[in-house]
């Protein structure tokens, strides 16, 4: 069977050092030692200046929101994972969606002056695929109209722009590191800032605003992660750039398989270096999609249908009018790219996604 995304795993020795580490010291959670040593790993394998590691990427983008005081409307894409809209409705915010740029997928920048109102607090847009927005074009339309920006860039680990770590925009950026993201630690996120007070606030309110055993300096929630956690990051950061350089190659391959094959990619944005995180193809119809869909299943191979149904389609948010996304998202398909998928079963993939085009 070839899903969509296999975690990958470390030699178990390696992880059974760690564990026989974290069974001596006893200690478990709470700030530990293996928590602060990923941290400081992440933070000199990145190259920035600013983290916290937390328990997922959902809390990230909640403790993100409540950070830096989001209230009213925020503007924000419609193609996205669920967590990006359901995190501003949980704080209490209204979700404004912006159509899609039809190449990269990601929020039109273009298009969100027009939907700023005097309620509009907040900009929260995702780097769908690991692929950055218009990051240049945001700030600046954020800097006129004093908005924060919050990026959702769950997909983004090893992502640059501009030659920095694309976690280094925006006011806030979070991270995702589940066991389907291409870096992960089980479960697991982060947030990055580059400002420091503001880092202190999220420390506070990653362990309950707890200042001292009986001293709250903040409101805050339960974000922490374990030390279990913290030693599976620690090890598969060591085995990063081994499996992103396999990505490249297999990413490749599938790209080579584009010009036979009535399908197309995203547009990689420009100045940017991409993560290879995940392989999208839109066809030209739904019914193409599911033909294809049929005949990659029946050969026990399961790819996924990454965002459908675009998140302005929710029941419990307002209707928006983003035709962009409405017309793609029931047309995209996110093609199987793990750490261990041969060239041989791309390339399988391919013909049958060729066979199913020509039935
Ligand atoms: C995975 C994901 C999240 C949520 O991250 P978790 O760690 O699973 O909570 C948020 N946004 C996007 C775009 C994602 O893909």
């Amino acid at each position: 069977m070839i899903n969509v995304t296999k975690p990958f795993l470390p030699p178990i020795e390696e992880y059974q050092a760690y564990i026989r580490q974290i069974w001596e010291r006893n200690w478990l959670t709470n700030n530990g030692p293996l928590v602060n040593e990923l941290e400081l790993r992440l933070k000199e394998y990145l190259k920035v200046d600013h983290l916290l590691y937390l328990n997922n990427g959902t809390i990230a983008l909640q403790i993100a929101i409540k950070a830096l005081r989001i209230k009213g409307e925020v503007i924000t894409t419609p193609f996205s994972y669920i967590a990006t809209t359901s995190s501003i409705i949980w704080e209490n915010c209204r979700p404004v969606f912006v159509d899609i740029d039809p190449e990269t997928l990601n929020i039109d920048a273009s298009a969100i002056p027009a939907a700023i109102t005097a309620e509009t607090s907040a900009i929260i847009a995702t780097h769908t695929y690991g692929n950055p927005c218009d990051i240049t074009s945001i700030q600046a339309i954020a800097q006129e109209h004093g908005l924060k920006v919050i990026y959702d860039a769950a997909h983004c680990f090893g992502t640059k722009y501009q030659g920095r770590s694309v976690y280094d925009f925006g006011d806030i950026s979070t991270a995702s590191f589940h066991a389907t993201k291409l870096f992960h630690s089980i479960e697991g996120g982060a947030v990055f800032t580059r400002d420091g007070q503001l880092l202190k606030k999220m420390a506070y309110m990653r362990n309950f605003g707890h200042n001292g055993p009986m001293d709250f300096a903040d409101i805050g929630i339960n974000a922490k992660n374990s030390e279990f956690h913290a030693a599976m990051g620690i090890l598969n950061l060591r085995y990063f750039d081994s499996i992103a350089e396999n990505r490249r190659i297999q990413y490749e391959r599938y790209l080579d398989w584009m010009k036979y094959l009535k399908l197309r990619t995203i547009r990689i944005t420009p100045d940017s270096e991409f993560n290879f995180a995940y392989f999208p193809v839109i066809f030209e119809t739904e019914t193409a999609l599911e033909k294809a869909m049929e005949m990659l299943n029946g050969h026990w191979i399961y790819p996924r249908r990454y965002f459908y149904p675009s998140l302005n389609t929710l029941k419990f948010v307002e209707a928006c009018k983003t035709p962009v996304c409405d017309a793609i998202s029931p047309r995209v398909l996110c093609l199987p790219l793990y750490h261990s998928l041969s060239v041989e079963e791309i390339d399988f993939i391919c013909r049958l996604l060729l066979r199913a085009q020509n039935n």
